[in-house]
């Protein structure tokens, strides 16, 4: 058996169990394999039922000696009741809304059971259990005074329950003869790893907690090397692939450009500079992302390498994430370059054909320098004579195959420079963005003030709406921004547009506001983004659409409703759309979250303005999940690597992957594995 084979060719798994597998996400053999228990059942010890003490979580065996089945309440709930028996005492076991149960209990069937012990309603001396967080009926053979030991929980779902997963699972290892090894045999012996058969058997069916321990240590190892592994294969390719470009040392424009900056760089700048004039001045393709927080000023360092490649003899392109923040960029490029003699473009969505064509016309003979454009950059039929830098500005919001995209453009591989403002942890960024070299902004320039953060109850947003009243009157604009679009019936957050009518038919009944969210079409949402940067708007109304492209330094403060309903990384992402001029700046979350950890995170946004510091705490306190998702990364997912807790084993596992990229005879060993493994991924990297 073939671990890349269809799940089909698995004893016991017809086409109906294939395609309900399937929405799990399991297709092949190996997939079914690394199907990873959630967690474990110590079922290794059973207590006598008549032993058991009400307020223990116990493990009891038995037969079924009746059932019963009620309904009650407006519902009409079933409630099905057994009661079981092992010859010292009855237990009683309750069991809400659980149809699909009815059919199989049994007077007469033998039953495990795991959960809390209570007194029953009514009777002392009469135990019952509910809420079981295990319960097994058993075949007629098995032996009930016998423990189960520690028993997997599969992630499963009502008609693939845990009986199906551990046959299933427990049938598959047996088959298989020997599990094949996929780290070189080096590798495994430094770094003293399992044998990978051991620790499938050991993940899956345990005999002691500490070897489930050991298993998942190798197999969390196991996964970050091969990411670790394809990551650095692919910049490998990219680099080898194409000659780079050499550029020489800063010259005339370049000085000219620093001369003309009416701010000295700060030192974080500095340093990211001088990483990114020596990549460019090297004939490797540049690949480098610059890490830096809002407002840390990444503008300028991109504006400087795209001036360096024009002084060399090639052109530049910056491309943008919205219309409205390639339009600012292009103002600012204009102003600060064109006293240089650099030609600048924006390929805007709004050109005419016509215009559109003299640009491209321009681009292609070279009488543009630098062009200036959102998505259509890459996909549009743009060609360039000499292409020598990319610059994604908030690569966040572009996938990795679109950045390729661009790459194709040049003849030789242009240098390649990534910025964004999402401060990721260093374990993530060795996992998401481990093909990138990294340089870190983290000091903001001098003299800015910062944003005052401020919670407040929803008790208080009378007062609130007075203050941003206040300001607006004293000339300033400002944000306010909901969880939701409009109103919905399933919950009572509040929506951009229910605010919008209540400020308009209310406190701001005089005042111009505006109201932008992700259903309007991008050319409206554009136009009132345009219209409250040139002030003519006082107040804008939104969902997270402004959390990048507007940079309005008149605006000085947002109120966010709902704070609650947002990651500690996003609310930071909004504040730092105001603080960005020279008023005091005040951001207001309003929020009734009540558990602790809600409070816990909008204290932190009240003393912290680290970006770093959030992003670490969000990721501690809502798990890399969520965090990962919103990355848009194109990397597989971790299936047991966890990137919190397992940087010790990422540290080593890359630092294998290095060593194995420097060893011919591993590196043919390890490349047709992950072809095989995360074919979607690291498509091609194995072509030579
Ligand atoms: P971001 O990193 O969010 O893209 P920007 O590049 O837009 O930040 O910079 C924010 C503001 O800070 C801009 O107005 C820019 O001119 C200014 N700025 C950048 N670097 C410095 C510096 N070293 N000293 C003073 N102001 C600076
Ligand atoms: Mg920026």
């Amino acid at each position: 058996m073939e671990l890349d084979q269809d799940i089909q060719y698995l004893k016991g798994i017809g086409p109906k169990k294939a395609q309900l597998l399937k929405k799990l996400g399991i297709s092949r053999i190996f997939d079914m394999l690394t199907h990873y228990p959630r967690g474990y059942e110590d079922q290794s010890s059973i207590t006598p039922i008549g032993e058991l003490k009400p307020g223990e979580k116990s493990t009891i065996s038995g037969v079924i000696t009746s059932l019963q089945e009620k309904r009650a309440g407006r519902r009409n709930m079933l409630i099905l009741t057994a009661m079981v028996s092992d010859g010292t005492g009855f237990v009683q076991i309750t069991w809400f809304n659980q149809r699909f149960l009815k059919a199989k209990l049994k007077p007469g069937k033998k039953v495990f059971a795991t959960g809390k012990v209570e007194f029953a309603f009514g009777g002392q001396g009469q135990y019952s259990m509910s809420q079981l967080s295990s319960f097994e009926i058993m075949d007629a053979d098995e032996d009930e005074t016998k423990g189960l030991g520690i028993l997997p929980i599969y992630p499963s779902t009502e008609s693939l329950n845990q009986k199906f997963f551990r046959k299933s699972i427990r049938e598959l290892l047996n088959s298989v003869d020997t599990i094949p090894e996929v780290i070189p045999e080096n590798i495994a012996n430094r770094y003293r790893l399992l044998p990978r058969g051991d620790a499938f058997w050991g993940i899956h069916f345990p005999d002691s907690f500490a070897k489930v321990k050991q298993a998942r240590n190798r197999l969390a190892f196991e996964e970050l090397y091969l990411i670790q592994c394809g990551l650095m294969m692919l910049k490998k390719r990219t680099q080898e692939k194409k000659q780079g470009i050499r550029h020489g040392l800063n010259s005339v424009i370049v000085d000219k450009l620093m001369g003309s900056l009416p701010f000295e760089l700060t030192g974080d700048q500095r340093r990211a500079w001088n990483d990114i004039c020596n990549d460019m001045e090297s004939s490797v393709p540049m690949r480098r992302l610059v890490q830096g927080d809002v407002g840390s000023g990444k503008t300028v360092i991109a504006m400087l390498a795209l001036i360096k490649t024009v002084e060399n003899g090639y052109q530049g392109a910056l491309m943008a994430p919205t219309e409205i923040l390639a339009r600012q960029h292009y103002e600012g490029f204009v102003k600060q370059l064109e006293p240089l003699g650099v030609k600048v473009a924006l390929l805007s969505g709004k050109l005419t054909k016509k215009q559109r064509e003299q640009i491209y016309e321009e681009l292609a003979a070279q009488q543009i320098d630098i062009v200036i454009g959102t998505h259509a950059l890459i996909q549009e039929q743009v060609s360039f004579n000499k292409l020598g830098l990319v610059v994604t500005d908030e690569q966040h919001r572009f996938g990795i195959n679109q950045r390729a995209e661009l790459e194709k453009k040049g003849t030789l591989m242009p240098d390649v420079l990534v910025m964004t403002a999402t401060p990721i942890p260093r374990t993530m960024t060795l996992t998401v963005y481990g093909d990138l070299d990294v340089s870190l902004i983290r000091e903001l320039p001098p003299g800015r003030k910062p944003v005052r953060t401020f919670v407040r109850t929803l008790d208080r947003r009378e007062l609130i709406y007075k203050f941003m009243r206040d300001e607006i009157s004293k000339g300033r604009q400002g944000y306010v921004v909901c969880p939701l679009i409009e109103d919905s019936e399933e919950s009572n957050l509040l929506s951009a547009e229910a605010v919008y009518d209540e400020l308009t038919h209310g406190i701001f009944r005089d005042i111009p506001c505006g109201l932008v969210h992700g259903k309007l079409k991008q050319k409206d949402k554009e136009a009132i983004m345009q219209e409250f940067y040139e002030g003519h708007l006082k107040l804008l109304v939104a969902t997270t659409v402004i959390e990048v492209g507007v940079n309005v330094p008149n605006a000085s403060m947002m109120v966010i409703e709902n704070a609650q309903q947002f990651g500690l990384a996003q609310l930071h992402q909004l504040r730092g759309r105001i603080g960005r001029g020279e008023y005091s700046s005040y951001c207001v979350l309003v929020t009734d979250g009540k558990t602790e950890v809600s409070k816990e995170r909008m204290r932190i946004m009240e003393t912290t303005s680290d970006g770093f510091v959030l992003a670490e705490e969000d990721l501690k306190l809502r798990g890399p999940g969520q965090f990962f998702g919103s990355m848009q990364h194109g990397l597989p997912d971790l299936k047991i690597a966890d990137v919190l807790q397992d940087i010790d084993i990422l540290l080593e596992a890359r630092r294998a992957a290095i060593e194995t990229m420097e060893n011919r005879v591993d590196l043919d060993y390890v490349l047709p594995i992950l072809e095989l493994q995360y074919k979607e991924h690291f498509m091609n990297i194995t072509d030579t």
